[in-house]
């Protein structure tokens, strides 16, 4: 809380009271700790890539540049670590996007196929699907349709199914299952992959926020996707959810109001 007290005086200048403000700064406080956190998170996300390179290249400029082998193997590295910060950087400007675009209401909204826009999703992550042989079934009326960014809601799809992709084991089967209930369109990503322990559910849409940084790296993950999903869901006024149990798999799910005035 912030204590605030101001003396009232009257026109003889004689104090006549006392005016006390007490305002409740958690939200504030809460506000500035998340903007703290996400700096600090940044810069260590990007920190990693940049001091691999800079030692490979110093390893370079001190005389390795002279082993053609060796030149090889370390611009390789280097090319990877470029790539990932490409992809870093990437992701976070889509989100101060779609973060700006919601601000100021400016998302793209269209009449749109949910069939459409999950078929283009597949169509996104055909390679890893086929690299893990997993089956992916989609149940969606092809009537189901909506007014949205297709381009965004595309891009929710296409993370969320990347995940169920990555985070699954080879020849299983994610179900994909779009269907109005009430009054709104619900998007289900369900797998049979590794689960997410209960106590990690509150804070999987944070930006970082991963489970196993090492895998998540490893799958050339960023930990911004879900983060993503999030504001994609509520710049169309929508939201995320997600149940998962170990060793289970993982039903995330995009509620979307069916219909806009
Ligand atoms: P990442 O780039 O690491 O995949 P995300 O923001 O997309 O970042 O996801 C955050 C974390 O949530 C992941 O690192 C992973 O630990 C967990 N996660 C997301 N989707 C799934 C899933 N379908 N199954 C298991 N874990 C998942």
């Amino acid at each position: 809380f912030n204590v605030q007290c101001t003396p009232l005086m009257d026109s003889q200048k004689q104090r006549m009271g006392g005016l006390l403000v007490i305002s409740d700064v958690t939200q504030l406080r809460r506000l500035e700790n998340m903007r703290r956190d996400f700096a600090a998170s940044v810069s260590h996300e990007i920190k990693t890539p940049l001091t691999a390179i800079k030692g490979f290249v110093e390893t370079l400029c001190t005389g390795a540049l002279d082993d053609r082998e060796e030149t090889r193997r370390f611009l390789t590295i280097i090319d990877k670590h470029v790539n990932r910060l490409a992809t870093i950087i990437e992701d976070l400007m889509q989100l101060s996007r779609i973060e700006r675009d919601d601000e100021i209401q400016q998302i793209g909204l269209e009449r749109c196929r949910i069939a459409d826009v999950l078929d283009t999703a597949i169509g996104l992550c055909a390679d890893g699907i086929a690299e893990k042989g997993i089956h992916v079934q989609l149940s969606c009326a092809a009537s189901l349709s909506g007014c949205f960014d297709a381009t965004l809601l595309e891009q929710a799809a296409v993370n969320l199914l990347d995940n169920a992709v990555k985070y699954s084991p080879e020849k299983s089967t994610i179900r994909i299952e779009a269907l109005t209930v009430g009054d709104e369109i619900r998007i289900q990503f369900k797998d049979e992959g590794m689960g997410i322990a209960k106590k990690h559910l509150p804070r999987l849409f944070e930006r970082f926020y991963r489970v196993d940084k090492a895998r998540s790296r490893k799958l050339g993950g960023t930990g911004l996707g879900l983060a993503i999903v999030k504001h994609i869901a509520q710049a169309h006024g929508g939201s995320i959810t997600v149940e998962s149990e170990l060793e289970k798999g993982s039903t995330f799910c995009l509620h979307l109001p069916a219909e806009r005035i």
